[in-house]
């Protein structure tokens, strides 16, 4: 059985990996000359269950309705004349009901839960490295009724199995020591243990070299442009180098999914969310925490992977446009600089923004679609590589009819139908 994947990002790398295992034929197609070079390339490097929220919620349309007249708020919206947009914020402001948000919270947990365990296994099989850190992550809070809140909201996913230590502010010096200087400025944190950190772009650029040892075969600046469809059958896939044909398909072109989508009758509502990314080298500087943090109130999310620094901030409705300037930056500056004044070298950033491709809902998307030989692994949003070694697991049992090991119908692509 020969598959074509499309999108070379986390969630087709992982994918192929998983059918090569299976003992498929794969092709990845890719417009970039290499894995992982749009939104996988510089996330914050969380696998983090614990961060498995949706973002919608009873308060995101006001937060988005303030983002509109100038509030600096994490979720940030322009006004836009795309069709698409309108048709998901409407699915989007549908799931923001308490109940929803819960549903679908659990659907994510659930996920990533399992997805941490693929992560694991295939780590352990192929030995790829990508500055891998075991060391939970801390979701710290500067003021303490806003920490009680995150207490009991995390509640429904500690119900769930998911190990919380709820820390005060020497709790959080013991934890991460570089917090003692500035221990009298923060709360307090929710620890989660069992969350912990790696460089995204590194694992999927070696998890490639090691599919490519196993066989499968990459086509990079390659750029796809049209999915030939009939007889109730994928017959091809039109790219500027000329058609590729599989036997069986994958759609995963993350946030580009739903564009090149048109052909296939389902809807696919996948909408690219802005966000930011610094790189900063640590350069012999002291002070790098040992563990990530979230940094809840400014939501700020700092990391170390290796001998770097990574921190990533905003969500940002503006369709498309994947500019950005150096302003966009001060505020995670500000927060990375007040919790970890000597992790790293402020004065080389590397400036760097992508999209997240996001459901309406929060999980992402897999399954069967219309035709009996395309399937979906796409619609990660703001926590692909959390999920991606899961999906790529699932997505390769579903191609090979079998159940998956995890119940998927809260992610099926059947849902938005
Ligand atoms: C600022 C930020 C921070 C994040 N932090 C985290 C985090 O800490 N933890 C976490 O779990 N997740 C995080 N994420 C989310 C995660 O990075 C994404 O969910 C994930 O990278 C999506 O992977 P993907 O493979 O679906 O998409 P991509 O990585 O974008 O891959 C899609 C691929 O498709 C290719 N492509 C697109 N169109 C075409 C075409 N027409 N022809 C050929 N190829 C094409 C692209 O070149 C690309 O390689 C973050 C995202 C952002 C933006």
């Amino acid at each position: 059985m020969h598959a074509v994947i499309m999108g070379a990002g986390i969630a087709g790398v992982t994918n192929a990996y998983f059918l090569a295992k299976a003992g498929f034929k794969v092709t990845v197609v890719d417009r970039q000359p290499e894995a992982a070079r749009e939104t996988s390339f510089a996330n914050a490097g969380m696998i983090a269950p614990g961060h498995s929220f949706t973002w919608n919620s009873p308060g995101a349309p006001m937060t988005l309705l303030k983002s509109l007249f100038g509030a600096k708020t994490a979720l940030r919206l322009k006004l836009s004349t795309d069709p698409r947009f309108y048709s998901w914020g409407l699915k989007f402001l549908r799931n923001c009901t308490a109940a929803r948000a819960h549903e679908k919270t659990l659907v994510k947990l659930s996920l990533n839960l399992y997805s941490q365990q693929q992560t694991h296994k295939v780590v352990a099989e192929t030995g790829v490295a990508y500055d891998g850190m075991r060391n939970g992550i801390l979701y710290l809070y500067r003021n303490a009724e806003m920490l009680e809140a995150g207490v009991a909201h995390m509640q429904m996913m500690r119900d769930r199995g998911l190990r919380i230590d709820v820390l005060d502010a020497e709790g959080c010096a013991r934890v991460e020591p570089t917090l003692a200087a500035v221990k009298r400025r923060i709360a307090g944190a929710i620890h989660c243990p069992d969350d912990e950190s790696g460089d995204a772009c590194k694992f999927t650029q070696g998890l490639a070299a090691a599919c490519q040892r196993m066989g499968v075969e990459f086509r990079y600046n390659t750029t796809v442009r049209e999915i030939i469809v009939g007889g109730g059958r994928v017959g091809g896939v039109v790219t500027d180098k000329g058609m590729v044909k599989g036997d069986t398909y994958v759609m995963s072109l993350g946030s580009y999914s739903s564009l090149l989508s048109k052909n296939l009758g389902v809807k696919l509502p996948v909408y690219p969310v802005k966000g930011y990314s610094l790189t900063l080298p640590i350069d012999g500087h002291n002070g790098a925490p040992s563990l990530p943090t979230v940094d809840e109130e400014n939501l700020v999310a700092i990391s170390r992977l290796g001998d770097r620094m990574r921190m990533t901030a905003i969500a940002e409705f503006s369709g498309y446009d994947n500019s950005n300037k150096p302003e966009d930056f001060a505020g995670m500056i500000a927060a990375a600089k007040d919790l970890y004044p000597d992790s790293c070298d402020f004065g080389k950033p590397n400036y760097w923004s992508c999209l997240r491709p996001m459901t309406p809902d929060g999980p992402p998307v897999v399954g069967r679609g219309k035709q009996k030989n395309m399937f979906f692994n796409t619609g990660h949003g703001h926590m692909g590589w959390t999920m991606a070694c899961g999906t790529g697991r699932i997505t390769a049992d579903l191609m090979q009819d079998k159940k998956p090991e995890i119940d998927v119908t809260g992610m099926l692509v059947d849902r938005f139908n």
